[in-house]
């Protein structure tokens, strides 16, 4: 085993948008940084694969126009093209297509729902913006709708845009404060050529604060406390003042296995968030009038991500069908029908199609119990943080966001230096 002799301020386990994130504020407070990779690609669960001249994420992706990941962007000073989705498209209820009413001209007019649930829904879509989320975050979303909604369909509707922003289908164990707080964020933004245009636009400016990358290296053990900690990998023992793991909560408690003191964050419950994924290319869609769809009941989402961002360099349709939850044998079949349900005859003009049946979309579902977010600082082991979207209050790639800037904080607070 090799050792490499520089004391790096900072070593970061994990090249995905949470280590990427903490490296740049680091970086540019002049830190030394290092990145260990255990992939052959930076960009973790953000990244595209080109395939037939088509940028396919790795299912669905989307940023919100209120959150903190595009303010954080714009603070590095990173602006991204693409599209923002309208609040325009169809539900899927009882094997029938509806609009979903996302106006009040089509609440009024709907033909599905009664009036009473019109005036439900018209309340609810008046009233959520300006909610003050905390006061219910210890409340699961389902019996929180409960209580306030008494038509089933419209507390179904509630439901169906909740899964659709949170990516979460457990309404009986998500926190109905963090469901709403979701829902706040505003409309989702489709970035051109996918999520690797901001991957790249985040690996270019750590390279121009000076940060390094190492990849396929595995991080397997840290050992000791700031100044001085040890960072094994498959390959050397690498040296470091502080460690920042962005890696998954089961991953970095193994990589603490050699301390004595269990970290409050490796006490903790975290129920991952998957979802099984359709991802398809098609020369054309057989019905151009649907661009997006969700199941109202069932938990099943399709956009066409095309109509919005520049996905193709051929004009081909990309297209994203979704299952929120664990999926099992007979998934894959039920996305296709769905994606039947929405354009008919679609498999006529497929010219690549992947599924990827257990996708974890967050390593931490939002819990309603009394859950206490994680903070990135590890007080039992000096100079060693955790980032990515099981840390923090935020959801998703927001958390990763936020604890990846947060943690950095930390770090510089340890150098007197503050992140402005
Ligand atoms: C299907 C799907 C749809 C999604 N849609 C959205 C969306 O619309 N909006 C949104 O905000 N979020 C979305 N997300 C979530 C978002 O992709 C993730 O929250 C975000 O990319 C996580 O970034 P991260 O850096 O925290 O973790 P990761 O991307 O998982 O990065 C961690 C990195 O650490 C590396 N690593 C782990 N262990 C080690 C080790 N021991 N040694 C070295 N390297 C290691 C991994 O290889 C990985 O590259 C979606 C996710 C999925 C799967």
């Amino acid at each position: 085993m090799q050792n490499t002799e520089q004391n790096w301020d900072c070593v970061i386990i994990g090249g995905g948008i949470a280590g990427l994130i903490a490296s740049i504020y680091l970086a540019r407070a002049e830190k030394s940084v290092l990145i260990l990779e255990k992939a052959k690609t930076l960009g973790g669960r953000g990244r595209t694969t080109v395939k037939m001249d088509s940028y396919l994420n790795l299912g669905p992706h989307a940023l919100y126009s209120k959150g903190l990941a595009i303010e954080t962007l714009r603070e590095l000073g990173i602006e991204l093209e693409g599209g923002i989705v309208p609040t325009r498209g169809k539900m899927i209820h009882n094997g029938e297509i509806f609009d979903i009413p996302a106006s009040p001209f089509i609440l009024v007019t709907s033909t599905l729902l009664n009036w009473n649930a019109k005036k439900e829904l018209l309340s609810f879509f008046l009233k959520y913006k300006k909610m003050k989320t905390d006061g219910f975050k210890n409340v699961p979303l389902a019996q929180w709708l409960q209580h306030r909604i008494k038509d089933k369909l419209a507390r179904n509707l509630i439901l169906m845009l909740s899964r659709l922003s949170s990516y979460s289908d457990e309404s009986d164990r998500l926190s109905a404060g963090a469901a709403i707080k979701q829902l706040q964020l505003g409309n989702a933004m489709y970035l051109n050529k996918g999520w690797q245009s901001m991957i790249d636009a985040l690996i270019n400016k750590a390279v121009e604060f000076g940060v390094q990358f190492q990849t396929v290296k595995h991080v397997n053990k840290v050992t000791g406390s700031f100044p001085d900690l040890s960072v094994q990998t498959n390959k050397e023992i690498i040296y470091a003042k502080n460690v920042l793991s962005t890696s998954s909560p089961q991953e970095t408690s193994k990589l603490l296995k050699e301390y004595k003191c269990t970290p409050e964050f490796i006490k903790k419950d975290y129920i991952p968030v998957h979802a099984a994924c359709l991802d398809l290319v098609l020369s054309k869609v057989p019905n151009p009038n649907i661009d997006f769809a969700m199941g109202v009941e069932d938990p099943f989402y399709f956009s066409n991500h095309s109509k919005i961002a520049k996905l193709s360099n051929q004009d081909h349709q990309v297209i994203h069908v979704m299952k929120y939850g664990i999926s099992n044998q007979e998934t894959e079949k039920e996305l296709e029908e769905f994606m039947e349900i929405v354009q008919p005859g679609w498999e006529e003009f497929v010219i690549y199609k992947r599924y990827l049946p257990r996708m974890t979309v967050s390593n931490r579902l939002v819990l309603a119990s009394n859950d206490d977010e994680v903070s990135p600082l590890v007080s039992q082991i000096p100079g060693f943080y955790i980032a990515g979207d099981w840390v923090g209050d935020a959801m998703l790639a927001e958390a990763s966001f936020q604890s990846g800037r947060k943690a950095a904080q930390f770090i510089l607070e340890k150098f007197s230096i503050k992140v402005v």
